[in-house]
């Protein structure tokens, strides 16, 4: 039960807070919701996470004819709501989760404490490192061409990448672009067949092999005007640019995509004793359990999932680590109490 106090001197004790609002965050809710925890979900800077981000979604079980990412994302939020949970605006910029109750510090100011915690804040985009990116990045160069692609009525432009994400970009844009090259650097595509058949198929979509992106050009008053490539016909070119077989090629294009996958978000939890992977990855106990190293901090979705990072198995890992919470918070309560 939450201890209602809420002074400034003793903030509001939760039982489960609920970091990230995408949809590992979101089943947790529906479960911990519907197991009267009353939680807490901190929506932070990417509010329902990456599926927010893609268009159709066609594996998700349940939906035959598939649902936009916006949508299953609303939905989930409207079920999680019906059950009680609470959300609200919140970046954690630091996490102390030394003594019970944790304390997680937010980027307002504001302190939130809760017995247990459910680390849900996904991945964001990579980005490739390219000279130019830091400057040009929103102004014709993107992550996300379901938020952008428009903007690139008529342009050609290049999608970097060469797994589903770069494969879904690349099929989105043909809706806009004039042409869609996109740019792997190897010679083998890591996209599901599916997908990868699928943009090979599109007339409008063409491929440049073993090619990788050096220099984006523009500026914010023009946007992105065009781009230098390298290829190496052994693949990752920009490891080997003192070679002589490495081709350098300067190309006009409007628009350029990163579909280069993503890194977890982990940043407030490198001084805890939360275990990271060399990845950055929440490190979860063996077996099949969302327990973390320290007890009663639990993970769900793409943050400690390297492997599957679909919606679906997102979903599953958020409805296990309200679960595993819930049952912790049984065993836990009343010693918690106790040392209070
Ligand atoms: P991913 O599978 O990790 O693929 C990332 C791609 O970017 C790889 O081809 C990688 O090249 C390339 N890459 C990484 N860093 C790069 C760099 N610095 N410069 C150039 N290229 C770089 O990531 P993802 O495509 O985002 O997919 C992540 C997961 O989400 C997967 O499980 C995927 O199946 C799933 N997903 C599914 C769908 C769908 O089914 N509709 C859509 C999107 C994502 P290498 O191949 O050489 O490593």
């Amino acid at each position: 039960m939450n201890t209602d106090s809420t002074t400034a001197d003793t903030p509001t004790t939760r039982d489960v807070v609920i970091v990230g609002s995408g949809i590992a965050g979101l089943s947790a809710a529906v479960y911990a919701a519907r197991a009267d925890l009353e939680p807490l979900v901190l929506e932070g800077p990417e509010p329902g996470g990456q599926l927010t981000l893609t268009t159709d979604v066609e594996n998700y079980l349940g939906f035959p004819e598939g649902i936009g990412g916006m949508e299953l994302i609303q939905q989930g939020k409207a079920q999680a709501e019906r059950f009680g949970a609470e959300f609200r605006h919140g970046t954690v910029d630091a996490a102390h989760l030394e003594d019970q109750p944790f304390e997680l510090a937010l980027a307002s100011g504001d302190t939130i404490r809760t017995r247990a915690l459910i680390v849900a804040t996904g991945a964001s985009a990579r980005w490739v490192g390219a000279d130019g990116e830091d400057d040009l990045m929103g102004y014709g160069l993107s992550t996300c061409a379901t938020c952008d692609g428009a903007f690139h009525r008529g342009d050609d432009v290049l999608v970097i990448g060469g797994g589903d994400s770069a494969m879904e970009e690349a099929l989105f844009l043909t809706k806009f672009a004039d042409s869609v090259t996109v740019v792997h650097r190897r010679d083998e595509l890591r996209a599901s067949d599916i997908m990868a058949r699928r943009a090979r198929e599109h007339d409008a979509i063409e491929f440049r092999w073993n090619t990788e992106l050096l220099e984006i050009h523009g500026s914010q008053g023009t946007g992105v005007t065009g781009a230098t490539l390298v290829s190496h016909p052994d693949g990752h070119p920009t490891a080997t640019l003192d070679d002589h077989e490495v081709d350098r090629e300067r190309i006009d294009v409007g628009g350029i995509f990163y579909g280069v996958g993503h890194i977890p978000n982990t940043d407030f939890l490198e001084k805890t004793p939360v275990d990271l992977a060399d990845s950055g990855h929440l490190e979860t106990l063996e077996g099949m359990t969302t327990e973390t190293t320290v007890d009663g901090v639990f993970g769900a979705g793409d943050v400690m999932d390297p492997d599957y990072r679909q919606a679906i198995t997102s979903a599953g890992t958020g409805s296990m680590a309200a679960l595993d919470a819930e049952a912790w918070l049984e065993e836990h309560t009343a010693m918690i109490e106790l040392q209070a």
